[in-house]
């Protein structure tokens, strides 16, 4: 029997293509993160089985709950941090997690170093901007972003894979993609992660490498994550 979260899969899976190719985008330069907070084990099976191998969980406890049986289960599995992270945890978000998304202050990004070198581990990290500025959301702000950049590569020694953001959600998320590419291209940064269930084709013409999809795949949450 098919899943309703298989079917949900192939159409995304479609429309990113084809927004890939709208956008004159090479074909696999986009890599779909199934964001799979909330859902439990036999929900995510069924999107393994069709053979999706990264996903993003918000959480360094709950996917610590969840995702050792899956990765003994399918090989291949890319496990992305796409939640804030306390520097208490960053022990279990480098022995949990293959790439952290949500890199935002000195302390994170010592702390997961520190990590990293004691795991030999070395996760490429993004560095998350605050485009929207809001103070209650997570992120550096853009004007201290190229510092902060900076600080973490040349200083800290991460592996900076890119830059990511979330968009306020009143706002349209164009403009917040154009600064975050913005940033990037200032600072050669290639990655972008960036677009949502609602707007993950918008963020393909603004370069995303990396869309995080979760209720377009799994279907709506019941309990906010
Ligand atoms: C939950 C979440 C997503 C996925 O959101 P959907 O709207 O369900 O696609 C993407 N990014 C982050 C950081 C999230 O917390």
């Amino acid at each position: 029997m098919t899943e309703a979260s298989q079917e949900n899969l192939h159409r995304v899976q479609s429309e990113l293509q084809a927004a890939t190719a709208e956008h004159g985008r090479a074909a696999g330069s986009v890599t779909l993160v199934a964001v799979s907070k909330t859902f439990p084990a036999e929900d995510i099976r069924p999107v393994l089985e069709t053979g999706q191998r990264v996903f993003g969980e918000n959480r360094v406890q709950e996917a610590m709950s969840k995702w050792p049986e899956l990765r003994e289960a399918f090989g291949g599995i890319e496990l992305h941090l796409i939640g804030p992270l306390q520097s208490n945890k960053a022990k279990e978000a480098v022995a949990t997690f293959d790439v952290i998304h949500t890199v935002d202050r000195e302390k994170i990004a010592r702390a997961l170093k520190d990590e990293m070198v004691r795991q030999d581990r070395n996760l490429p990290c993004f560095i998350q901007v605050n485009t929207g500025e809001e103070p209650q959301k997570a992120g550096i702000p853009p004007r201290e972003a190229d510092a902060f950049i900076r600080l973490c590569r040349d200083e800290i020694g991460l592996t900076i894979a890119g830059l990511m953001c979330i968009p306020p959600v009143e706002d349209a998320p164009g403009p917040h993609f154009a600064l975050l590419q913005k940033i990037a291209a200032r600072n050669g940064l290639e990655g972008l992660s960036m677009g949502m269930s609602s707007d993950y084709e918008t963020a393909i013409g603004f370069g995303a490498t990396h869309v995080r999809v979760g209720s377009a795949i799994f279907g709506h949450r019941d309990y906010p994550a």
